[in-house]
């Protein structure tokens, strides 16, 4: 079990804010099992800030307990249920907007789609932003990038940061890679693109003197009871499941670029 720093940033992805049955139930969080979350981890002593201030306040030096507070893909049910919570709790946030699918549905979940898979339309996004969320881009349709032919690989990145910081009016500090795939040439782009930080999925804690453009998050899950994820932050979770990840990434980049190739979208 690791030994967190006292700079250490725990850093949470949540996706949906509602209650699903199913596969994919993991993905959703009820408002109330969030504000419980949330508050457990306030009366613990932490911050709770979006992932850009958060990079911010460590720079600047901060002794406060921090913790990046994300939630991917964009669902409406962030602007109805996510958006109160948070000010119930004094909590900030991220929202990383999947770009094209926006005021549709989330295409890429298919058939197993449930009915969160709604997507905050632009006006939508507009009135996330102007309640204080930070805004990040999450590609325009929500493929891992990692796969992806340069031109394509382009157009995912440059073309959502372009609509992104236009539409919105708002500079793009953010990056979430879709399923958090990454790479090298895919971290350089972002980068190059203007971006100063991004985040994957990792499952571990964020440590100082790491690079900013794979920044690991945690996932709560409706199971996570607030002492759960008191318990979570603090030690990063089994430290098991990212070495299991690293053995296998190469077989899974493998299938996942054939099934490219087949033209089927992976969830
Ligand atoms: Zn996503």
């Amino acid at each position: 079990m690791a030994t967190p720093t006292r700079e250490t940033l725990p850093a949470l992805m949540y996706h949906s804010v509602s209650a699903v049955g199913g596969p994919l139930s993991e993905l959703a969080v009820p408002p109330r099992r969030l504000t419980e979350q949330l508050s457990a981890l306030t009366a613990a002593g932490y911050r709770l800030v979006g992932l850009a201030e958060a990079l911010d306040l460590l720079s600047a030096g901060t002794t406060d307990k921090l913790i990046a507070v994300t939630f991917d893909d964009g669902y409406r049910d962030f602007l109805t249920a996510g958006l109160p919570v948070l000010a119930e709790t004094g909590a900030r946030a991220t929202l990383y907007a999947s770009v094209g699918h926006l005021g549709d549905r989330a295409g890429w979940l298919g058939r197993w789609a449930p009915d969160f898979g709604r997507l905050l339309t632009w006006d939508e996004l507009g009135e996330v932003a102007a309640a204080g969320v930070e805004i990040g881009n999450h590609s325009l349709i929500h493929h891992p990038l990692d796969v992806l032919p340069p031109d394509q690989l382009k157009d995912e990145i440059v073309r959502s940061h372009e609509e992104l910081e236009q539409r919105l009016q708002l500079k793009m500090r953010g990056f979430a890679y879709p399923h958090g795939y990454n790479g090298r040439r895919v971290r350089e782009l972002v980068r190059e693109t203007g971006y100063d930080h991004a985040t994957e999925v990792g499952r571990r804690l964020h440590r100082p003197g790491e690079h900013r453009f794979a920044v690991p998050r945690l996932q709560p899950t409706p199971a996570h009871s607030g002492a759960d994820l008191v318990a979570l932050v603090r030690d990063g979770g089994p430290q098991l499941v990212p070495q299991v990840k690293r053995l296998a990434q190469p077989a899974w980049r493998m299938t996942r670029k054939m099934a490219l190739r087949a033209g089927r979208n992976l969830t």
